[in-house]
């Protein structure tokens, strides 16, 4: 019997469990059951499938400090944040309940006389959901609630990084007696996620790396089913030179060290105007000097360490690559002393080159990449010289530069200023390689759906 085996990155790799690796024919009775379950879920109707999720709400309330604390030691995610990301999370669920009736209960077209034209919201059929590590609890809200709502039930399969929280997660979702099939999960690496996705499914609905993401959507076109992929990112920060440095220096720090800089939607590289470039780089130095890099168990811990040792190993190779070709160690650049298991310090490079990994690839990591700029059009092209499209943010007190900037952008979302797309009523998803698809907000919902027109005459 082959098992996943859970370490504790910031524990110097120590086992923490094991979780037995899903066989195929496992594999094949889950997507089996999940099929014959299909039309009980549709008939059902949103308002009662939405009824039925509801006590995931109370259940995740009560046992966030388990949920948080198992997170803390599968992937080094300090406690507070873990902590924080639930009640985040729950912000979501708490929108997909009540909203789903209103986006995706039926709407009037067209009526004249005793002609009626309506859409209808059907669900697709079978999901195969796939996620990451990085927010284990809010990836499988995200990818597993919206599905469900819609009408879909979900075989889902967590991160190998986090197999122990996807257990909790089976054994919470058990306590909603939901009809047999409807939610079910696989555990395994990428094997078994391809496994997944080759049964006899309807949809992929995939949160991961950009190269796996291309891979599925291969696999979609053969099958000829829908994938919605949500994936990796660069984003730029742009700083134009009018901007206010005290006061943004906090949510830049945020952008990019949050989770030990290990988040989609990060800033990753930084497009600063010559005018406030040494003032951003000695704020940011400043601020991040200051933070507690250490157990993430331990309430006060700022940054703990990276989810494995293959993240640190990506990471360092990344760094070297930089400062092989170049670039200046402003702070960071290598492992804290004393600490054993996945850490690294929060760095910031200049002296940027574009054939360096660190602007070229996406840095998985508490590493930022800063480069100067003169023009306008010199910032917008450094900030499209990506494949990535997830995000951007931009910083200026001009309203009228930044609107101009932010249709410039080749990203799906953008933050001007204080600005915060994170809300659950707001669209995300990525251009290029960045994905194709959106989650959240009605049109979250509405990518998981059929879309029948009925015309009565
Ligand atoms: P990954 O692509 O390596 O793995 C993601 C999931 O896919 C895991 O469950 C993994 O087991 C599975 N998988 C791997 N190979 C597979 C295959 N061939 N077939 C089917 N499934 C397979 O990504 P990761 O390293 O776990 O996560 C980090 C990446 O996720 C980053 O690129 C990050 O930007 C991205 N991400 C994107 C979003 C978003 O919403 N856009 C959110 C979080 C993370």
């Amino acid at each position: 019997m082959n098992k996943l085996i859970s370490t504790n990155p910031a524990k110097d790799y120590q086992k923490i469990g094991e979780v037995v690796i899903s066989s195929l024919s496992e594999i094949k009775e889950k997507v089996k059951l999940a099929n014959q379950s299909k039309k009980i879920w549709k008939d059902l109707g949103v308002k009662e499938r939405t009824k039925r999720l509801s006590p995931l709400y109370q259940l995740t309330e009560k046992k966030k400090n388990e949920i948080a604390m198992l997170i803390t030691k599968e992937i080094g995610k300090p406690i507070k944040e873990a902590i924080d990301d639930i009640d985040w999370d729950l912000t979501y669920f708490k929108w997909y309940l009540e909203n789903s009736e209103k986006y995706l209960g039926e709407e009037i077209t067209h009526r004249n006389g005793a002609t009626l034209h309506k859409v209808i919201y059907e669900p697709i059929g079978t999901a195969a959901s796939i996620v990451p590590w990085n927010f284990p609890y809010g990836n499988f809200l995200w990818g597993v609630i919206p599905n469900l709502i819609a009408g879909n039930p979900v075989v889902f399969k967590h991160s190998e990084e986090c197999p122990l929280t996807g257990k909790l997660i089976e054994k919470i979702m058990d306590e909603l007696n939901l009809p047999k099939g409807i939610f079910s999960e696989v555990y395994g690496d990428g094997k078994v996620g391809e496994q997944l996705v080759n049964q006899d499914i309807n949809l992929i609905w995939f949160t991961g790396s950009s190269k796996v993401g291309k891979r599925l959507y291969e696999i979609a076109g053969r099958k000829f089913v829908k994938a919605i992929l949500e994936l990796g990112g660069s984003n730029p920060a742009v700083i134009f030179g009018d901007a206010n440095i005290n006061e943004i220096t906090n949510k830049l720090y945020y952008k990019r060290f949050l989770n030990c800089g290990q988040v989609c939607d990060a800033v990753k590289r930084l497009v600063v105007h010559e005018s406030v470039f040494d003032e951003t780089v000695r704020q940011l130095k400043r601020l991040i000097e200051s933070k507690k890099v250490g157990d993430p168990e331990n309430t006060k811990t700022d940054i703990g360490s990276l989810v494995a040792k293959r993240q640190l190993e990506l990471l360092e190779s990344q760094v070297k690559d930089a400062i092989d070709k170049g670039a200046k160690v402003v702070t960071g650049g290598k492992k804290p002393e004393g600490l054993k298991g996945a850490y690294y310090l929060p760095t910031i490079l200049t002296n940027i080159k574009k054939n360096m990994r660190v602007w070229k690839e996406e840095v998985f990591g508490p590493v930022l990449s800063v480069v100067s700029f003169n023009t306008e059009q010199e910032a917008i092209n450094l900030a499209n010289d990506t494949n990535y499209g997830l995000g951007a943010e931009i910083y200026t007190k001009d309203q009228k530069r930044a609107l101009r900037v932010s249709s410039e952008i080749e990203a799906g979302t953008i933050n001007v200023n204080k600005g915060n797309h994170w809300l659950p009523c707001n669209p995300f998803g990525g251009y290029k390689d960045s994905g194709i698809g959106r989650e959240h907000g009605r049109w979250g919902f509405q990518e998981l759906c059929q879309i029948k027109n009925i015309a009565v005459g």
